[in-house]
């Protein structure tokens, strides 16, 4: 980048809007050299914390007209890499444009700006009776507008879907300081190009998002949440399709396979009902009343050729919060084994999830590598953790590109 017309730029930055909004201090641009991917690093040469849409729409042109590097960024929870500003110059983050500005509840609807946490979100819906589905595990930190960029999702895609099943409509800035709208606030939207769609999952590449409208849903009045144990991970899994073609369509099914289990009682020191199951699915059926959910349970029971009295029905909030501490306790206890892992999200189809476990699982400890799987058994999406454990840096260093340009369809097949 021409350091002149960075100069430039910020001299006619600084002449056009409030200082308070532009940072260039050591500290400032150390922490927005970064979001949550592993080792991966780039500093900006300026962080401006836009305040609204003719800010940002300023900001671009000037961007334009002097060939300045622009990277938005909500929260800084992405693990892919997109809110580091890897050319340097400005990243713009969108933090301070945090506002739910309206929960419409006749049009089931949110509006609101792309810095506003999903939780809130989630929180503000749920007190007039409504849900926001998407569920990510960073719900309580990450920004809607980094959602929608990364089209997140979570244990609910399987019944829900993700980010992008909710976007009715959208205003964002084009790179040359245009401000435009799609969508709005109705449900049918045929006509013309979908704009919206190209925007969803662009990552920053494409616009800044400045404003977002949300489909709501009627929140459910009754939800369980049930723990299934199994004799293997195959069963687990299998039991998956058996449940879903029945016609039960559960909020989530997780499944944790037995390492990932034996992990949690050894490390956080906590006891799990059925310790001598090989995997276990966690469920959670949601309906209109008592007897509708009552009736899923009993049909997916059926389902699976499972007794219902070796299902562990958690309805209290306590009894849930029990089951879920130990789904959600895995990566704390993948990290108190051991501190250095290395964490891959993969996606398969659902059917493919035990034998592409169980080829990788014997292909790691081929290896000698120690792996920890768990994931979302509903939409096919598995996290593998591969523990560093006690392997000399040296030795590691060298395994983890490795295994990282490993295609996994490629170890799939090596049986
Ligand atoms: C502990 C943890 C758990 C996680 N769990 C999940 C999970 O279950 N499911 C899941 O999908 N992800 C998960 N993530 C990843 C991450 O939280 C999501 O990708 C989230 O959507 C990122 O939001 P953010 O606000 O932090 O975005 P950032 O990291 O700030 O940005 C992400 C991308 O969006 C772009 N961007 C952000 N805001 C805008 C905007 N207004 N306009 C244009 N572009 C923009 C950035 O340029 C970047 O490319 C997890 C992350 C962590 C750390």
């Amino acid at each position: 980048m021409n350091s002149k017309n960075l100069k430039f730029f910020l001299n006619d930055l600084k002449s056009q809007i409030n200082l308070s909004t532009i940072h260039t201090d050591s500290d400032t641009l150390e922490k927005y050299s970064k979001d949550e991917t592993s080792n991966l690093l780039s500093l900006p040469n300026i962080v401006i914390k836009a305040k609204n849409s003719n800010e940002i729409s300023l900001i671009l042109k000037l961007c334009n007209k002097y060939n300045i590097p622009i990277t938005p960024r909500g929260a800084g929870t992405g693990v892919t890499g997109g809110a580091i500003p890897t050319s340097g110059g400005v990243v713009l983050s969108l933090e301070y444009m945090n506002k739910i500005l309206e929960i419409d509840k006749k049009n089931m609807t949110a509006t609101v700006e792309p810095g506003a946490i999903t939780g809130e979100i989630q929180n503000e819906s749920k007190a007039v009776g409504l849900m926001y589905p998407p569920d990510p595990a960073s719900l309580d930190s990450c920004s809607i507008g980094g959602n929608v960029s990364e089209i997140a999702g979570g244990p609910k895609a399987v019944k829900y879907g993700t980010t992008k099943d909710y976007i009715l409509g959208l205003e964002f800035i084009t790179a040359d300081g245009t401000i435009m709208k799609t969508g709005g606030k109705f449900v049918k939207n045929a006509t013309g190009y979908n704009l919206t769609g190209i925007i969803l999952g662009s990552e920053g590449t494409l616009v800044i998002i400045t404003k977002i409208i949300l489909k709501l849903l009627p929140l459910p009045p009754v939800t369980y949440d049930l723990l299934l144990p199994f004799d293997t991970l195959n069963k687990a899994i299998e039991s998956v399709s058996q449940i879903l073609t029945k016609g039960v369509i559960p909020a989530t099914i997780e499944f944790m396979e037995k390492d990932a289990l034996n992990l949690v009682t050894k490390n956080l020191n906590k006891s799990i009902p059925f310790p001598n199951a090989g995997a276990h699915l966690l469920i959670q059926i949601d309906g209109i009343d008592e007897e509708n959910v009552l009736t899923q349970i009993e049909t997916l029971s059926a389902s699976i050729d499972i007794d219902i009295d070796n299902i562990l029905v958690a309805q209290s909030d306590i009894q849930k919060k029990r089951l879920w501490d130990t789904r959600r306790s895995i990566r704390d206890s993948i990290v108190a084994e051991s501190p250095i892992f290395l964490a891959e999200d993969c996606v398969v189809p659902r059917a493919s999830i035990p034998q592409f476990l169980i080829e990788l699982k014997k292909y790691l400890n081929s290896k000698n590598l120690k792996s920890i799987m768990f994931g979302h058994a509903g939409d096919g999406n598995v996290h593998i953790d591969i523990l560093k454990g006690n392997i000399e840096d040296k030795e590691w260093n060298k395994i983890v590109p490795e295994l990282k340009i490993l295609n996994p369809g490629k170890i799939f097949n090596q049986s």
